[in-house]
């Protein structure tokens, strides 16, 4: 009997299941790794995204022979012909696969004919596992965020003293939301030089015949676990310590702030999040760190991240179909070329993505996210081009990020509130109004901002259903309270913005 492995792009940890499952027996275990350029094909992604999955496969391939695997690399049109020839050669009468954490790329599997047993082994690249968060889920009523960090912090015994929280109290965000004022002096952050294996797979990328997203160079990600670590230990020396106060703020040409950058790694397996935990909580003890960034840090990873993660297997699978507010309008045409907006805040934060593939949280969710959302874009358009536009980008961490906390399409299974805001919060926290041909200021005239025309729009065409939800009550008070013909205005504005945007869609 033998057994093969086969990893997918997203699982380049030697201590993954199945690899870990055969340890002791790795040099009679064939390793299969493939490059399916017909999977590429499927999607619009980002080039820089192929070029770091791609050179991350194939420095993990070599790290993995180094190690003394038998390992086979691939890359091929589909996946079942270089699957099948491997097979047949290593006579191979298991297919072993870490569990995919995708459930378009478990289909995928499920449905080639292997000729021989398929193996799926539980995904360990999570704190908690997928029936642990079904048991906590179950449980309760409302899956609230906070509710599952604490549980996780008691369970994962991490910044804990005994049964409570270090600091005397779990959550210190209402410290984190500073606005950008004055002369800010944030790290830089850790790029990298291409090695010679990178720069291989830039110009097969650069020579592929189908359509991508923003540009392949200059690349500048690492691409390997060594590249990874030096990332986390950059950010645990330059950014942690006081990445809480200015997490949300945005800022022209500082496109990373104090921002830790390990997202992308984390998602391919090149940095598990027990050890990013692990290292800001013993940089915290051992240097006396401000808890409030520490906390806030700790709570993105084993908060945020692994409640995404549990929810995406939760929830049904038509999940990502959901669209509670029926929005339907086509995605504006200038989310694939910044060139074509003249929204300050939409073109520096665009351009900034199609040169790196990269935005911070709030970039995303408060100003990508919320203007699709208040114009009334389809949630599942603006989906995709999240899915195409970012190099950190996953089925799994896109639906509850962009169907759930972003567009509000569940219904409010995931957010408690809609994220939809006017030009007063973009205003607050960037200097992007101060440059912009708009007026944050105005709500109607020629230079109106349009985040204040169509939030008003927004609220005033989905009152009825906004109002179920109680932490509305007071805006829906503040639209009651305004001007008819400033609201008739308002929505004037807003058609006329949508009819022009169709046409040039
Ligand atoms: P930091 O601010 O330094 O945070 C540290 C880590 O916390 C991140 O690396 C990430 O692993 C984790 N984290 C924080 N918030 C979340 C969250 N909401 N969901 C999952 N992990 C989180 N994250 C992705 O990994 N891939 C995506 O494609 C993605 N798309 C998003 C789309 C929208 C509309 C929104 C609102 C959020 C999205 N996020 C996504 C979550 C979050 O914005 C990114 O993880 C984060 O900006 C990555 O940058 P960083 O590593 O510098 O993060
Ligand atoms: Fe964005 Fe409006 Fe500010 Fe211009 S004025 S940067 S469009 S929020």
């Amino acid at each position: 009997m033998t057994t093969g492995i086969w990893v997918l792009g997203d699982q380049l940890w030697a201590g993954q299941s199945a690899l870990a499952s055969c340890q002791s027996a790795q040099r009679e275990t064939p390793v299969i790794l493939i490059e399916s350029r017909d999977y590429a094909r499927q999607h619009r992604y980002h080039r820089q995204k192929l070029v770091l999955i791609w050179s991350a496969m194939r420095h993990f391939a070599a790290a993995l022979r180094a190690d003394g695997w038998s390992v086979t690399y691939t890359i091929a049109d589909d996946f079942g012909t270089p699957l099948h020839q491997w097979i047949q050669a290593n006579k191979i009468t298991e297919v072993r696969v870490m569990y995919p954490n995708n459930h378009p790329f478990r289909q995928i599997i499920n449905n080639l004919q292997l000729g021989c047993p398929l193996h799926f082994v539980p995904n360990n690249h999570f704190l908690w596992r997928t029936e642990d968060f079904q048991q906590w889920a179950t449980s309760r009523k409302r899956l609230l965020l906070e509710d599952f960090y604490r549980t996780g912090r008691r369970e994962f015994k991490i910044l804990m003293h005994q049964d409570q929280p270090i600091g005397g109290q779990w959550n210190f965000d209402s410290q984190n939301r500073q606005p950008p004022k004055g002369q800010l002096n944030p790290p830089s952050a850790l790029w990298f030089e291409p090695d010679a294996i990178t720069q291989a797979v830039i110009q097969e990328v650069q020579a592929l015949d189908f359509p991508g997203y923003g540009a392949l160079e200059p690349f500048r990600w690492g691409v390997t676990r060594a590249s990874a670590l030096a990332v986390l230990d950059h950010f645990v020396a330059h950014g942690l310590p006081s990445f809480g106060p200015l997490q949300d703020a945005m800022v022209t040409q500082e496109e990373t702030m104090w921002h830790s950058l390990v997202s992308p790694y984390l998602n391919l397996g090149l940095l598990q999040p027990r050890e990013v935990i692990t290292a800001v909580e013993t940089a915290y003890l051992n240097h006396n760190l401000a808890l409030n960034s520490v906390e806030g840090f700790i709570r993105q990873v084993l908060g945020w991240r692994e409640y995404m993660n549990g929810l995406y297997h939760y929830l049904k699978d038509d999940y990502g179909q959901s669209n509670w507010f029926h929005h339907t309008e086509p995605l504006p045409a200038f989310y694939w070329d910044s060139t074509q907006t003249n929204l300050n805040c939409l073109r520096q934060i665009l351009s900034q993505v199609e040169k790196t593939g990269y935005a911070h949280h709030i970039q995303r969710l408060m100003v990508l996210s919320n203007f699709a959302l208040i114009v009334g874009v389809s949630p599942q358009e603006i989906e995709g081009w999240f899915h195409a536009a970012f190099v950190d980008a996953y089925d799994w961490v896109m639906q509850t990020n962009v169907i759930g906390m972003g567009q509000f399409a569940d219904g409010g299974i995931l957010a408690s509130k809609p994220y939809a805001a006017s030009a007063n919060y973009i205003k607050k926290m960037s200097d992007y109004c101060s440059h912009c041909y708009y007026n944050a200021n105005d709500r109607t005239g020629e230079q109106a901002c349009p985040f204040n025309f169509f939030y008003w729009d927004f609220l005033d065409r989905h009152q009825e259903k906004l109002k179920s939800i109680g932490r509305m009550n007071v805006l829906l008070g503040n639209l009651n309270r305004m001007d008819a013909d400033d609201l008739d205005k308002m929505r004037v504005l807003a058609e006329a913005w949508r009819q022009q945007h169709r046409q040039q869609g």
